[in-house]
């Protein structure tokens, strides 16, 4: 069976973490987080005290940085220089400060490299914003997965409430919203949905409706 890429690109809190591990474990596919790597490199650049817009010690901090990613109950734990940061670079300072220094060009080129070996034999979902566009622009299904902007700040304050994380619904959307501009106004790989990607809606429908209707693109792919 043809082993393909499925790139899930689209905004803050549209579910695709959600959906990209459900519909790998479906395939049989590894899923790969690329925020994940964003939040991590900038967690790092936080504890080196690393200012991002000193380019030479951010090309110093991309060339030694170690990430490993470590299959867990369907979705991953981030190991940062053999450190399992995976709960670290979930609070809202570091979503934030992984937009920041996503804009800079010597994180993403270090970044796409990694990120091209990871799933360059297929047999991978990738989520995040510039996997149809630039990740892997010949990949073989690509969706571009939206929600209202009230639907997305709800999701994550609901998961960040969960954690016991002291925050309120109407900072959540409004840090949503900041992701939003700085990610799709950046001048490299901006948040936009490729020309040939498919758009799933996910405000007024459920985590499983999403993953059959991109099951049934995917599998058209892989002629089953
Ligand atoms: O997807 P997640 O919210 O974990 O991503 C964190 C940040 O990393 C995003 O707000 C975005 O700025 C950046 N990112 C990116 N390109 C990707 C994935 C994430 O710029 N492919």
């Amino acid at each position: 069976m043809k082993k393909i890429i499925v790139a899930i690109d689209g905004p803050s809190g549209s579910g695709k973490s959600t959906v990209a591990k459900r519909l790998a474990g479906r395939l049989g596919y590894m899923y790969i987080d690329t925020g994940a790597m964003y939040r991590a490199v900038a967690l790092q650049a936080k504890r080196d005290n690393i200012d991002i817009n000193d380019s030479a010690s951010l090309i110093r901090l991309c060339e030694s940085v170690r990430l490993e990613f470590v299959p867990d109950n369907g979705g991953l734990r981030t190991i940062l220089n053999g450190e399992d940061v995976s709960e670290a670079i979930r609070t809202p300072e570091m979503s934030m400060a992984a937009s920041d220094i996503s804009a800079r060009k010597e994180v993403r080129q270090a970044l796409l490299s990694l990120q091209r070996r990871m799933g360059e034999n297929g047999g991978v979902v990738l989520e995040g914003r510039d996997v149809g566009t630039v990740i892997f622009p010949n990949a073989e299904a690509k969706f571009f997965l939206d929600a209202s902007l009230e639907e997305r700040g709800k999701r994550r304050y609901k998961e960040l409430a969960a954690k016991g994380m002291d925050v309120t619904l109407e900072q959540t959307i409004e840090d949503v919203r900041k992701r939003d501009i700085n990610d799709s106004s950046r001048e490299i790989a901006p948040l936009k949905m490729a020309d040939d990607a498919v758009l799933v809606d996910s405000t007024n429908i459920g985590v499983e409706e999403v993953v059959e209707k991109m099951i049934e693109v995917v599998q058209d792919k892989i002629g089953r």
